[in-house]
């Protein structure tokens, strides 16, 4: 079934630069969906506009048959509930520790003075822990983030982001920073997750070898336009 449809989707930043123009697609539930595309492309901005951190200009974003395009801003909290977004630079607080990072998703990034832990109930904390185990932080959990390495900031923002439940995330450059070996756990996460969790994925890269090895489907993007739609295994025969 289809969770989210795109309809002639254009964003125009400014007078002049067109970053989306016309864009049409449908993502199915459970799906692994790669975005491809040089620099500049549209990628980001085409992530943004799925869960109204930036609105689109013209067009019809449907997610669970709503046009996100249409909800108010009281209506936004809730929209990002269920569209979970991580970040080529992480954005977490770095002087809370990773539990309260976590903890943080579920406020919606309103921020607790002084992260006082017991703001939550136990229920919450179970959730985190368990979520932080997953992604094997558990010995991490009472660091600040400040101390920790990219890769194990990045698994910090996953979890943030599955307390939430949410039913589609979206992945913003999420390797750009990593190491090859650190990069490798953060994709493999997030592939488990998809698999285990239901829950569908879209990934800006730039890597095409790594959207090739993970994706169901691979969606090329260039000077705002989609110009790929298929399987990786046609990409590769094309070249
Ligand atoms: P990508 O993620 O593929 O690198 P972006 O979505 O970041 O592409 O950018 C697409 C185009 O929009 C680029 O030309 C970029 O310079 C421009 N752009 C992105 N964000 C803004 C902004 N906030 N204001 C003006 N132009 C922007
Ligand atoms: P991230 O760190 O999440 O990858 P970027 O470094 O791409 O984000 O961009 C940081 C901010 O600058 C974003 O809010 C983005 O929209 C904005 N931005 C990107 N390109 C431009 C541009 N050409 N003009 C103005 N703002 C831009």
């Amino acid at each position: 079934t289809t969770l989210l449809e795109l309809k002639n989707v254009s964003k125009q930043y400014g007078k002049d630069t067109l970053a989306l123009s016309d864009v049409n697609f449908s993502v199915n539930e459970g799906e692994f969906i790669s975005i491809i595309g040089p620099s500049g492309a549209g990628k980001s901005t085409l992530l943004r506009c799925m869960n109204r951190m930036i609105d689109a200009n013209r067009g019809e974003i449907l997610f669970d048959n709503v046009n996100v395009l249409d909800l108010k801003k009281r209506d936004l909290r809730k929209l990002r509930t269920k569209i979970g977004m991580i970040f080529q630079h992480y954005n977490l607080v770095n002087r809370l520790s990773v539990i309260e990072n976590v903890l943080h998703g579920r406020l919606g990034y309103k921020t607790v003075i002084g992260g006082a832990l017991g703001f939550y109930s136990e229920e919450e904390k179970r959730q985190a822990i368990s979520l932080l185990k997953i992604l094997g932080l558990e010995d991490q959990m009472y660091k600040r983030c400040d101390q920790l390495s990219g890769g194990q900031k990045q698994r910090v923002g996953i979890a943030r982001a599955l307390i939430q439940d949410p039913k589609l995330l979206l992945c913003d450059e999420p390797i750009a920073s990593l190491d090859p070996n650190a990069s490798k756990v953060i994709m493999d996460h997030l592939k488990n997750i998809s698999t285990t969790m239901g829950i569908t994925v879209l990934v800006n890269l730039h890597q095409v070898d790594v959207a090739l090895s993970y994706s169901d489907r691979v969606i090329g993007v260039s000077k705002g336009k989609v110009v790929y739609n298929g399987s990786p295994s046609d990409i590769t025969n094309e070249e």
